[in-house]
């Protein structure tokens, strides 16, 4: 992948010129990015350390809330680390990799070693993490404006995009875009802000990107996870933990995992997570699944209603590159706006801060005089990134989904530790580009059958 990104300063493109008419407007700015997430926030950096003139929004005030599991993969911590942020990430609890957990067997996976990833993951809960990557863009140069919401996408023909909105255009490109209508959620007040180009990076829920016509691929897996936080008397555990055999209220497993992540400062993050593959498990109520996971986990951890350190909260998982269009002439989704949340493990963090880089590099040629083929690369690095890979992750739900399909899988794996080695590699995302060992096989030939017969 080149995540190089072009600069005004220095452009990538030969012969390529920076447009000063247009960037000298005073009004319109290189590149406005809606919300300060994951995928935001890295976008925002990566443009404004290479020198472009950019503004985020961010509709609620850091440091905030943010539903998730916190779990930091060695994908997240070589973007971090990559952004400048590992001495940040120093003080935070470090894991050395996942324990697996099922019908009563146990398997500890170290993370493997792979030339662009470390062998380690952190915790650090998204209160303290987004803050950290927001100001870390605003210290590259990025303008942050928080507890500013972008309500309406503006367009350059008419001030502002008529109601109802019109969607995705006949080619398969977002509409152009050419700002936001953005409101002060304290004083209620609104203005325009203007840009040549727009970054969606308004997560899950993408009410910005929805507005510009982006949809979720229903057919696509679909998560939904609910997380609390507990104290417990392993909260420095050096595993994070999964469980594989979650039940409903009838005792059947379903496809998902319950979850203890450490945090090291007396906190563990609880969760269960559920896939949702062609509409099944829609009925499953998350609550109780949750509780019914608290009632069992091992008592080690001593998890209770009153460790509880308050009511859960859960959110969707889009994944699988299930949000589309994500390029329009002027604008790019990223992260969960992009549907681009891992279908293996759900992890999305690591693929909202690789999106954003993605985006950033595509937007800064765009800026450096390539315009909008420069945008429409950025769908192609996707594909070339994440295509076959999500693909065969796709096809895998949809085969887990089938409840007993699920249980001879994890009854088989957990019973061989290299099996599941090979799964963490695979589901992780972890498989080395220089090597042919049994995870890169394994993997060749599932991506060999997604080929020959896509979604089978
Ligand atoms: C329960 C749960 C557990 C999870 N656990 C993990 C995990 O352990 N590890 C992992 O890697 N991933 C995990 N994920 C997935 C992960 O949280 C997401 O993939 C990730 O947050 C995506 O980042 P993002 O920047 O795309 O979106 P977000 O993190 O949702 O950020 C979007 C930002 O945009 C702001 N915003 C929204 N609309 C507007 C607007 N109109 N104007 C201005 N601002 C706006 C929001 O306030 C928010 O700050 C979990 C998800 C859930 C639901």
């Amino acid at each position: 992948m080149d995540l190089a990104t072009a600069g005004p300063m220095g452009s990538a493109v030969p012969g390529a010129a920076y447009d000063p008419v247009v960037a000298s407007q005073p009004d319109v700015r290189d590149v406005l990015v809606v919300g300060a997430g994951p995928g935001g926030a890295a976008c925002a950096y990566w443009l404004a350390d290479a020198g472009w003139d950019v503004v985020v929004v961010e509709k609620k005030h850091f440091p905030r809330e943010k539903t998730c599991g916190d779990g930091l993969t060695p994908r997240s911590v070589r973007q971090l680390t990559d952004m400048g942020l590992a001495g940040a990430l120093a003080g935070a609890h470090r894991y050395r990799g996942l324990r697996s957990c099922a019908y009563g067997m146990t398997i500890e996976l170290p993370w493997p070693q792979h030339p662009s990833f470390p062998e380690v993951g952190y915790m650090v809960t998204r209160h303290d993490l987004d803050q950290l990557v927001a100001e870390r863009a605003a210290k590259a140069g990025a303008e942050l404006l928080q507890g500013t919401e972008a309500a309406e996408p503006l367009r350059a023909d008419s001030p502002r995009l008529a109601a109802p909105l019109t969607g995705a255009l006949s080619d398969g490109h977002l509409p152009p875009c050419t700002g936001a209508l953005v409101v002060d959620r304290k004083s209620h007040k609104s203005r325009e802000i203007r840009a040549r180009y727009v970054v969606v990076a308004d997560g899950a829920n993408s009410r910005f990107g929805r507005a510009l016509g982006t949809v979720r691929e229903r057919r696509y897996p679909l998560g939904m996870a609910l997380r609390g936080y507990f104290r417990s008397p392993r909260h420095d555990d050096e595993f994070i933990e999964s469980h594989l055999d979650i039940r409903d209220s009838t005792g059947r497993v379903v496809p998902g995992y319950g979850w203890i992540f450490p945090l090291g400062d007396g906190r563990v993050n609880v969760g269960v997570g559920l896939l949702s593959a062609e509409g099944r498990f829609k009925g499953v109520n998350t609550s109780h699944l949750m509780n019914a996971f608290v009632d069992h986990a091992p008592k080690s951890w001593a998890l209770s209603a009153t460790a509880s350190l308050g009511p859960p909260t859960g959110g969707k998982l889009p994944m699988g590159l299930s949000v589309a269009p994500r390029v329009g002439r002027t604008t790019l989704a990223v992260g969960d706006a992009a549907g681009a949340i891992n279908p293996f493990n759900g992890e999305g963090i690591a693929y909202g801060y690789e999106t954003g880089r993605l985006a950033a590099a595509c937007i800064g040629r765009a800026l450096s005089g390539e315009g909008a083929a420069a945008l429409d690369d950025y769908e192609r690095q996707l594909q070339d990134a994440y295509g076959l890979y999500y693909q065969v992750a796709r096809d895998f739900v949809r085969m887990i989904s089938h409840p007993k399909v699920m249980e001879l899988c994890v009854r088989t794996g957990m019973h061989s530790e290299p099996i599941m080695a090979v799964l963490l590699k695979i589901m992780a995302n972890l498989l080395r580009p220089d090597e042919r060992g049994a995870a890169e096989v394994a993997y060749q030939a599932l991506a060999g059958v997604a080929k020959a017969i896509p979604g089978w």
